[in-house]
């Protein structure tokens, strides 16, 4: 049970959410965006979060938009997984969520939840690093569509109010060849010990990881190393595995010395899957 009440709003569009957000905040009633509900119901129940006021965004057309158009897809944040996988439009992206929770909650995480949810993996957004994805975020000044790696600092940088209304892959992206691996401590479902997603584009490696540092990253120091083809494939890998960007997590899943291990037989799957020769 959530142990205190609260309002429900459902708004038909991101103006009409965007200007309730800032109208309950206004009269101190410390709003939040809803989407698939599923961290924001556990950590009520924890008590963890507080509203007093719950907009939930998936009546707005805009943010269940899950379409080709001109060359771009584009998918609503208040789409869910289950719809992602099942559409398939972009594959890479569809075995990424696949894998997040399990098939009942699939269906109930939505893309933007996922995106701007508090839990350190945030899966869905490692394909989107690596196609330089587009996204749009609206707040009371209106919308701005922005590259995706302009907002993104471990996560996607919202300013209160500020929500997201959907995300932009161009096309040239959705073909390219690519991998996924999730490696977790028991079971298949379960929060990564490292999650990487990679595609080839030009003979170049665009790879993003997850579950190795507090938030899910991609390095272009990284990507350099893996496709500098003057070096052996392991040392690329030891060199690669010598600059994450931050320390390498160490917990009950996993110690750090176990995950660089596990890194290394994973760069070396990634590697081979791209038939990357030295
Ligand atoms: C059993 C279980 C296992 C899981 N395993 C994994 C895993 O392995 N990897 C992984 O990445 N995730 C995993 N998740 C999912 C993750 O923990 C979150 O529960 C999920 O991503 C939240 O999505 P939601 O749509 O339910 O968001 P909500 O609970 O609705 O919202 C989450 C947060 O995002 C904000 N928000 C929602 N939509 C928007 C928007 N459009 N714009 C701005 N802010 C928004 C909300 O205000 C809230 O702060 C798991 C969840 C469960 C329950």
């Amino acid at each position: 049970m959530i142990p205190f009440d609260f309002e429900y709003y459902k708004p038909e569009t991101v103006e009409e959410a965007v200007n309730l957000f800032n109208k309950l905040k206004t009269i101190g009633k410390k709003p939040i965006y809803y989407g698939g509900g599923t961290e924001f119901i556990s950590m009520a129940r924890m008590h963890n979060v507080y509203t007093e006021g719950v907009i939930d965004i998936k009546g707005i057309p805009e943010c269940n938009i899950h379409q080709l158009r001109n060359n771009e897809l584009i998918i609503g944040s208040a789409v869910t997984l289950t719809n992602i996988a099942e559409l398939n439009l972009f594959p890479l992206l569809s075995l990424t969520v696949k894998r997040i929770a399990d098939h009942t909650i699939q269906g109930k995480i939505t893309l933007g939840g996922n995106l701007a949810a508090t839990i350190i993996y945030r899966e869905a957004i490692l394909p989107l690093l690596v196609t330089d994805s587009e996204i749009v975020i609206a707040g009371i000044d209106g919308n701005k569509r922005v590259p995706l790696r302009e907002v993104f600092d471990k996560q996607i940088q919202l300013t209160e109010g500020e929500m997201i209304v959907k995300v932009i892959i161009d096309n040239q992206f959705l073909s390219l060849p690519y991998i996924h691996v999730k490696r977790t401590k028991n079971e298949k479902i379960d929060y990564p010990l490292i999650t990487i997603a990679a595609l080839k584009n030009n003979n170049n490696i665009n790879i993003a990881f997850s579950g190795l540092c507090e938030y899910p990253f991609r390095s272009s120091l990284i990507e350099d190393i893996l496709n500098d083809n003057l070096i052996s494939i392991d040392e690329r890998i030891n060199t690669a595995i010598n600059n994450i960007p931050s320390q390498i997590l160490n917990d009950i899943s996993g110690s750090s010395e176990y995950r660089k291990f596990i890194l290394n037989t994973m760069l070396h799957e990634t590697l081979n899957k791209f038939e990357v020769i030295s």
